[in-house]
């Protein structure tokens, strides 16, 4: 599978954040993990992406899984905690949350530029070393 490109998600949502990205991470593993085809394989759910920075998950997510807003197989709750859930009516579910190390290096953003920084380090990353994945069967 063709990964999204660090240009295209900025082209779609604007500008370049550490959430952006790890929408994006996100989906590909969702896709991943429960076997589905982008755009119509899998129902998202996110929990606690209200308010930005943390909603840019969001655009990550449509962009990586291909659910939208238009087709109606993503959505948002309301949650202190950022979770994420993916469906896959074929083949179950899992849940992801973020790993507390990188829930303090985000919360430990200041500027604009660390920011940046820590987006292109996070695209480079290997999922599994951010976020706690849960299969739920
Ligand atoms: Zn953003």
């Amino acid at each position: 599978m063709k990964r999204v490109s660090l240009k295209e998600a900025i082209k779609f949502h604007g500008h370049l954040g550490p959430y952006l990205v790890l929408g994006i991470l996100a989906g590909e593993l969702g896709l991943e993990k429960l076997k589905a085809k982008k755009y119509f394989g899998l129902d998202v759910s996110v929990w606690g992406a209200d308010h930005k920075p943390r909603s840019c998950l969001i655009d990550g997510l449509q962009l990586s899984t291909g659910s939208t807003y238009g087709k109606g197989n993503i959505k948002k709750l309301q949650g202190n905690r950022i979770k994420i859930v993916f469906n896959n009516n074929d083949c179950g579910k899992i849940t992801l949350t973020l790993k507390d190390e990188l829930i303090n290096n985000l919360n430990a953003l200041k500027r604009h530029a660390d920011s940046e920084a820590l987006a292109r380090k996070l695209f480079k990353a290997a999922a599994s070393g951010l976020f706690n994945l849960k299969t739920n069967t």
